[in-house]
């Protein structure tokens, strides 16, 4: 089998996609990688009468090169379908003077769902008969729903999700704890959410622990650390530029910005992959909230964790480390492994630390990055609204603030904002935002705002009141093994007992 993939912390590791996708991690601590990504070049023009799914494939077989091109097909198939609301998946509109793309017509109404309708199909592919995997998920709010809705009930998986204690918004609290499905674990941890991911990622390198479960179950991880999670984002970077050309409005081969709602840089760093193929893309702005961790480094080349965690209303983004950071450093290092783990090992030891100039130029040659506050947030919603009549979530907002910025000071390029949220699943901040009088209760605010933007409500977002609620389980940081370890021997234990029965 090919191995193309390799850690940004040791090039000596080789490793085929299919075994990066079960793993999730490497053995080292570090994420896995594609080397020499500008020599995967696609064809741009040959995307131009293309549909989402076969953009797709085109993409996926580049980046996936171990799949065949059967079973890549069969999980584009399953995976982007009826379960979108929008034929195009993630359709572009035009707003004002610049495009959105709209990421949120999925099963979960956010855009984790483009990833995560896609990792069950390949790790379905990927699994021996034999074997079965625990994924584990670290959540700011959405992954965690996306991910249970993607591996509900898919055969020789479980999924635990960990979400920070009152540190999710309240609909997506309520569309986690009503998950049905066999394999689904959910619970609190008292902690925020880099405590959460903190601990997931001690667990993978726990070797002894994942001894303890058996040489027939793995874990693995559905947060953007996972390539098989990651890769398919860089699909709607080519999809909707295409569709951008159809349309006329840009001319095939002309440069855009794209703007980038930022937490732990699964997203934009997508984008740079989709950069480096050959989408013509002049900048990525990434967008930030108060945790603003990502702008001070863009002003100083230092990565500094040591500053107050807020909690703010786009909640998504309450992060601090930025987990695919690590990815980008090892491509703008020039992909220098050793110099990588030098810089996560001072970062694990002193939360913080410095890039070289050359390292830090060469970041700021493709990005630009600024931050809003909540108040900037309401504002922004409540302008864009009246203005052009286009209803943003919060985390949408945090974007479209930092792209206002950008263009003050830079150049007219045509810009794409993604929009990574329905309005609807924020719906407590977006009504405070634009209504005088907002109603407390989250069904009520729904409506309200259905009633003055006319955008309807998606359907899992309006049904989800009626839904019993399932899960209740609120535990401390450092029970998260023992948690793990009884829910695998819930799941898979008892079930491999009752088969050899
Ligand atoms: C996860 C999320 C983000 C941040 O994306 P990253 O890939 O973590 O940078 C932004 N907005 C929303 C609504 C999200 O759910």
């Amino acid at each position: 089998m090919e191995k193309n993939y390799t850690s940004t912390r040791d090039d000596k590791i080789k490793i085929s996609a299919k075994d990066a996708i079960k793993k999730g991690f490497a053995d080292d601590g570090g994420l896995f990688v594609y080397p020499q990504l500008n020599q995967l070049k696609v064809d741009l023009k040959s995307l131009v009468t293309m549909g989402y799914q076969s953009i797709a494939q085109v993409i996926l077989e580049k980046l996936l090169p171990d799949f065949t091109k059967v079973e890549i097909h069969s999980s584009i198939l399953n995976a982007y379908g009826n379960n979108f609301d929008n034929k195009n998946i993630t359709p572009v509109v035009d707003v004002d003077d610049f495009h959105v793309l709209e990421l949120f017509h999925g099963p979960t109404s956010a855009f984790k769902d483009i990833g995560l309708q896609m990792l069950p199909q390949l790790m379905q592919r990927v699994l021996d008969d034999d074997t079965k995997v625990m994924i584990l998920t670290a959540t700011s709010g959405d992954t965690g729903k996306a991910a249970l809705v993607g591996f509900k009930n898919v055969e020789q998986t479980g999924i635990t999700v960990f979400y920070p204690y009152q540190g999710v918004s309240p609909i997506q609290q309520l569309q986690m704890e009503t998950t049905d499905g066999n394999n689904t674990d959910i619970t609190a941890i008292k902690g925020n959410f880099d405590d959460a991911q903190t601990n997931v990622k001690q667990i993978f390198n726990d070797q002894a622990f994942k001894k303890s479960l058996g040489d027939k179950i793995s874990l693995s991880s559905a947060n953007s650390i996972n390539i098989g999670r990651l890769i398919p984002q860089v699909v709607y970077y080519f999809a909707s530029y295409i569709q951008l050309v159809n349309k006329k409005t840009l001319k095939l081969g002309q440069k855009v910005n794209f703007t980038v709602p930022t937490g732990n840089f699964g997203d934009v760093l997508a984008g740079y992959y989709a950069k480096q193929m050959g989408l013509p893309v002049n900048k990525f702005i990434v967008a930030s909230n108060e945790n603003n961790v990502l702008t001070k480094f863009f002003k100083t080349g230092i990565y500094d964790r040591n500053m107050p965690f807020y909690q703010t209303i786009a909640p998504s983004m309450d992060i601090q480390i930025s987990s695919n950071f690590e990815r980008l450093l090892y491509y703008k290092s020039g992909e220098d492994t050793a110099y990588v783990q030098k810089l996560m090992t001072e970062l694990e030891q002193t939360g913080r630390y410095r890039v070289c100039d050359k390292v830090l130029s060469a970041i700021k040659e493709d990005f630009f990055c600024a931050y809003s506050t909540d108040e900037e947030i309401k504002t922004s919603i409540n302008s864009l609204f009246k203005k052009s009549n286009y209803l943003m979530d919060p985390h949408t907002a945090v974007g479209y603030k930092a792209m206002r910025d950008y263009q003050k000071i830079h150049d007219q390029t045509p810009n794409i904002l993604l929009s990574t949220a329905s309005p609807y699943k924020f719906v407590h901040a977006v009504s405070e935002a634009i209504l005088k009088h907002p109603a407390e209760d989250d069904q009520e605010a729904m409506q309200q705002l259905e009633e003055i933007s006319q955008v309807p409500i998606p359907r899992n977002l309006k049904n989800l009141f009626d839904l019993p609620i399932l899960h209740h389980d609120i535990i401390e940081t450092n029970n998260m093994e023992n948690y793990i370890k009884a829910k695998v021997e819930e799941k898979f234990y008892d079930k491999n007992q009752s088969a050899s029965n």
